[in-house]
C-alpha cells in the first residue's frame, strides 16, 4: 500500500482544519493510501519529523500557512529521495497556493492530492542554507499591508487600493543597498525589496511586474526606491497601475537565478512571510525544479 504522511499545524488559519480533518483523511484513505497523521507542536517540529520519518513515504502532505509549507519543503529537500509534496492551505492570504493553482477549499485541495499531477517547481535558496518557496523580502511593508489587502481592496476598489498601498511605502525607512547580479547591478536607497517566484505577494498582484513562471529557473527581483516627493509617489502608483516597471526609476525589476544584496547596515529579511534573520550580505540562488508539488490536473500514466 502506498504511504502518505500528513503533517499539519493544528493552530493555523483559525483551526479550520479541525472540522475537516476526518473528511480529508478519508479522502486519502479512499485514494489508496495508508495515512500517518502528525500534528505539529511547535515551530520546526514538522521539519524535524519529516527529516526523521519522511523517507519511507510516497507522498508528504502538509497543511498550515506559509511557515508550515516552508518547513515541509526545506525538509523534503534534505531527503535522499524526491518525494512529491501535497499542500492543503489554511493560512489567510495563500499567495503561493494560488500561484500553483491549488484550491483554497481544504476538501478540494485534498482531492487534488489524490488525483492530481506533479509539478516540478523552482525553489529559492538563501546563502546556500535556507530555502524559501516564493518570497524573500525586506521592508516593514511586509508586515503592514500583508494583513489587510482583501478588505481594503473590497472597500476602496482597485485603483484607490493601489494608491493606498503605494502611500504605505512612503512611511518606510529606506536602506542603502547594493544589488549585484549577472543581469543588472543597482544601488541606492530602497524602501522595499523582494526576490520572488509567485503571482502575488500579500494578495497584491501589482507588486510583481510582468508574467511569472514557477519553473523557468528564474526569480523576479523587485526593488522600490525611496519616495522623496509627491512626484515619486505618482510615478510609483503609475508603475503599479500600468505594470510597466521599466518606464520608471522608482521601481527596478528583473529576472535572475542569482542575486546578491549588500548593505552597510543589517537588513531584516522575511522568508515566505516569516522572519529570516538580519544580515549585511545575503545571496539568493534559484534551485531549478527542485521539488514536486501535487497540483490540479491529470496524472500521467506510469
Ligand atoms: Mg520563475
Amino acid at each position: 500500500m502506498k504511504k502518505l504522511l500528513f503533517v499539519f499545524n493544528p493552530n493555523s488559519g483559525k483551526a479550520q482544519l479541525k472540522n475537516k480533518l476526518m473528511q480529508i483523511v478519508q479522502i486519502f484513505s479512499e485514494g489508496g493510501y495508508d495515512v500517518t497523521v502528525y500534528p505539529t507542536k511547535a515551530a520546526m517540529d514538522g521539519y524535524n519529523y519529516i527529516i526523521e520519518n519522511g523517507l519511507s513515504h510516497d507522498v508528504i502532505v502538509c497543511s498550515g500557512g506559509d511557515g508550515t509549507l516552508n518547513e515541509t519543503v526545506g525538509a523534503v529537500l534534505h531527503l535522499d529521495e524526491r518525494i512529491p509534496i501535497g499542500y492543503i492551505p489554511s493560512g489567510t492570504t495563500n499567495d503561493f497556493a494560488r500561484s500553483l493553482g491549488i484550491p483554497k477549499d481544504m476538501i478540494e485541495a485534498a482531492k487534488v492530492i489524490v488525483k492530481g499531477r506533479t509539478f516540478n517547481c523552482d525553489i529559492g535558496m538563501v546563502d546556500g542554507q535556507r530555502s524559501f518557496n516564493y518570497v524573500a523580502a525586506f521592508g516593514a511593508f511586509t508586515e503592514v499591508s500583508y494583513n489587510t489587502p482583501q478588505q481594503l481592496k473590497n472597500v476602496l476598489g482597485h485603483q484607490a487600493y493601489i494608491i493606498e498601498a503605494a502611500k504605505q511605502f512612503m512611511t518606510l525607512k529606506p536602506c542603502y543597498v547594493r544589488v549585484k547580479s549577472d543581469i543588472k547591478n543597482v544601488e541606492g536607497n530602497f524602501v522595499y525589496g523582494m526576490v520572488s517566484n509567485t503571482k502575488s505577494v500579500g494578495g497584491m498582484k501589482f507588486l510583481v511586474g510582468g508574467s511569472t513562471d514557477l519553473q523557468d529557473g528564474l526569480f523576479e527581483v523587485t526593488l522600490i526606491r525611496e519616495i522623496k516627493n509627491p512626484m515619486d509617489l505618482q510615478q510609483l502608483v503609475n508603475a503599479f497601475m500600468t505594470q510597466k516597471f521599466d518606464e520608471t526609476d522608482m521601481v527596478c525589476s528583473f529576472k535572475t537565478n542569482h542575486v546578491e544584496f549588500e548593505s552597510p547596515n543589517e537588513i531584516a529579511w522575511t522568508l515566505d512571510g516569516e522572519f529570516g534573520g538580519s544580515l549585511k550580505k545575503t545571496v539568493f540562488d534559484v534551485m531549478p525544479k527542485a521539488v514536486d508539488f501535487i497540483v490540479r490536473g491529470k496524472k500521467k500514466k506510469s
